[in-house]
């Protein structure tokens, strides 16, 4: 097999040979110079990348082989400085007649299955382009689409993220007819009206259904058998979690059950409950509770949710109203088989046999447990062992447990479990899939982290640029950006709301990222990015994030207690910034005698008036009281030697970075800023 020259190569490509150069070292060649050669193969499939009619047959599986006709090096160009899309879509060629779907997972195996090729030519392929592979090993996609592309193939690129690929999982597991499924139900209301009571009660009132002396678990839902069937309850009732889940795009709730004091009648939680429900598109049930009250008055609540378009059946509207008293324990009862009317009415419907698919509804870290999270099944049968998928996360459930606090075996559509096993602490209302090998579900785990990263990083960056030129519009606007970081998802989430809550008109609490789990190198980097202060609560970083906080120079800081954090961030934003560092004075200096060195600038003589002066100090020159400059200093020597240190009492030389202007009897500051104990 003969070689090639690049320069000749680029020649007939009609492009720069420093272009072909760099083009090349992004297959992975590398190359010296435009003298040096590739051999033969490399050759052909940089020519045929570029689109050059070299091999005739393959060109026509390519549709035709037009290619000398293509506009080369407008394409080339092109390729050199973006990516892959002139590869994937020919200018001027018809499209490819043969279409495959490739994921961000695709392994040499599977691309060949979908190309109809054995893996070794693959392999081969690849390494013509300098690429060592394996049969297992998972390709690049640009790479893989232009393997698929010499073979003939246009590749269609599906993201690990799109429900394509869950269809695509989901149909290989798909057997078994739709069959009823349980409903799922939130309970809202405006703060007092007795949602949490209401809770209680019902599930006080099921008793007889639970594992006698067993001990209710709080999971985040719990089941409650009535004779007809079964209900499963969220247990945070409330309207951030409603609405975090619908935000994140999870559907979890089939129907609201709308709790409103019968002494209180409509309040604005109440509407806001209402809205929430219509657009999520969920029916509402409404529980007029405290009927036990003398003040009670639920004729008062039905006209004034009747205007609100809730009609109760008995004036010919729509709406169930159940009148209860979740402390007395009256109408609890109706209340549930009037959540199962309502559930018969929605013809819910699962099929039991899929790979299961649910919603993270709560998920935490255990100290003893490790991460653990509910799901909600939603669909299919979730067993013991089976591989999966929870967001960025992923695992093997290695144990389940049900909100009876029970081990079980499987768990079928509407039932809330724990789930032990995973990878790490996924977030509320992420999706939960398995899938169908446990190689699979790291893959996509760990591909949905690297993406989730990258997002994370470039919104935020984003984000600081636009609020860059707001400010700048504004004027004086301030902005605090928080990276937050807690050991259960209840305090990330308590933390993040009481922060922004702490918003005022001249400085904007945000929080660009919160979420469980010790504090890593990611955070740091976005806290960098973001120019962003990190919180952490109960966690630690670890030791490669403190190395990368030191470097990045990103203000970590580490809480046990939930209201020091809001008390100093309270206090930072009165001074705004830095409360919890004071500076220490190490030592100053007199400027005694200026000399001017060529190429070198002003370098002073100096006398240390007291303690010392470290070369890395931060320093300030001091003219008059004030203070003239700012900074660090460029040399410190004694005598002609570079020293790291000066004492009280001795001379040197200094120089001081980016800053000439030094005049006789100034003085020279060195100090630290110093992180202050917190008083408690
Ligand atoms: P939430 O904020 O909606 O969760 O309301 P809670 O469940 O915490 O209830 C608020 C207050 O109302 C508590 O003091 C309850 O004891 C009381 N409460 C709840 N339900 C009833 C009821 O049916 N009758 C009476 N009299 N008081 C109730």
């Amino acid at each position: 097999m003969g070689s090639v020259r690049i320069y000749s190569l680029a020649k007939e490509l009609k492009v720069d040979s420093k272009k072909l150069i760099q083009e090349l070292e992004r297959q992975g060649i590398q190359v010296k110079s435009h003298m040096s050669t590739i051999d033969q193969e490399t050759a052909d499939l940089i020519l045929e990348i570029f689109g050059t009619p070299k091999e005739k047959p393959r060109e026509s599986l390519l549709g035709g082989g037009d290619g000398a006709s293509r506009p080369i090096i407008k394409e080339t160009e092109e390729m050199a400085m973006t990516a892959v899309a002139p590869v994937l879509t020919p200018v001027s060629a018809p499209p490819l007649a043969r279409k495959i779907r490739v994921s961000e997972t695709v392994t040499v195996k599977e691309l060949a299955e979908k190309l109809n090729c054995k893996a070794k030519d693959l392999i081969r392929d690849l390494m013509g382009i300098g690429i060592i592979s394996h049969i297992n090993q998972i390709l690049d996609l640009e790479i893989a689409a232009n393997l698929a592309k010499k073979y003939g193939y246009l590749a269609e690129i599906v993201s690990v993220y799109s429900d394509e690929l869950l269809q695509e999982e989901e149909e290989e597991g798909s057997r078994g007819a739709l069959e009823f499924k349980s409903p799922v139900v939130t309970v809202m209301g405006h703060v007092d009206h007795g949602k949490t009571s209401l809770l209680d009660a019902i599930r006080q009132t099921n008793v007889i259904g639970q594992e006698v002396g067993g001990i209710t678990q709080h999971i985040g839902a719990y089941e409650v058998e009535v004779n007809k069937g079964k209900i499963v309850f969220l247990d945070t009732p409330g309207h951030e979690a409603f609405a975090a889940m619908r935000a994140r795009g999870a559907k979890v709730t089939d129907i609201v059950v709308l709790v409103v004091a019968a002494d209180d009648g409509v309040m604005p939680q109440t509407r806001e409950a209402i809205a929430h429900a219509r657009a999520a598109k969920v029916p509402i049930v409404v529980a007029v509770n405290k009927i036990d009250k003398p003040n009670a008055n639920p004729d008062k609540v039905k006209r004034d949710l009747a205007e609100l378009g809730l009609n109760p059946e008995e004036w010919g509207g729509e709406s169930i109203f159940v009148e209860v008293s979740a402390k007395k324990r009256v109408g609890i009862e109706e209340l549930l088989e009037m959540i199962l009317l309502q559930a018969e009415v929605l013809e819910l419907k699962a099929n039991r046999k899929k790979l299961a698919r649910g919603v993270i509804i709560e998920a935490r870290l255990d100290k003893a447990r490790g991460p653990v999270a509910t799901v909600l099944i939603q669909e299919g049968t979730l067993r013991v062992g089976d591989p999966f998928v929870a967001g960025v996360q992923y695992g093997k459930v290695r144990a389940m447990i049900n909100s009876k606090g029970k081990k079980v075996k499987e768990a079928s559509p509407a039932t809330p479990v724990e789930v032990l096993g995973l990878s790490g602490v996924p977030q509320a209302g992420d999706t939960f899939m398995v899938v169908s090998e446990d190689k699979r579900a790291r893959q996509i785990g760990t591909i949905r982290l690297q993406k989730q990263r990258e997002e994370d990083l470039s919104k935020v960056s984003r984000i600081t640029l636009s609020d860059l030129f707001k400010q700048i519009q504004k004027g004086a606007v301030k902005e605090l950006n928080l990276v937050i970081k807690a050991d259960v998802q209840g305090s990330a989430e308590a933390l993040s709301q009481s922060m922004e809550k702490l918003s005022t008109e001249e400085v904007k609490l945000k929080v660009v990222h919160s979420a469980v789990g010790g504090i890593t190198e990611t955070d740091v980097l976005l806290a960098s990015a973001a120019n962003a202060v990190i919180i952490g609560f109960n966690v630690r970083p670890t030791p490669k994030a403190q190395e990368l906080v030191e470097l990045e120079k990103v203000d970590l800081r580490l809480y046990n207690v939930i209201y020091d954090i809001i008390a100093d961030i309270k206090a930072a934003m009165e001074g705004m910034l830095e409360p919890t560092y004071r500076e220490k004075t190490l030592g100053r200096v007199e400027v005694r005698a200026l000399f001017h060195i060529p190429k070198v600038g002003v370098v002073a003589g100096a006398y240390v008036t007291d303690g010392n002066i470290p070369r890395s100090a931060e320093i300030r020159v001091i003219r008059d009281n004030i203070v003239v400059h700012l900074g660090r200093l460029s040399s410190l020597r004694r005598f002609k030697e570079d020293v790291s240190e000066v004492h009280t009492g001795y001379e040197c030389g200094i120089g001081i970075d980016r800053f000439s202007d030094l005049k006789e009897g100034d003085i020279i500051e060195a100090f630290l800023m110093e992180k202050v104990a917190r008083k408690s």
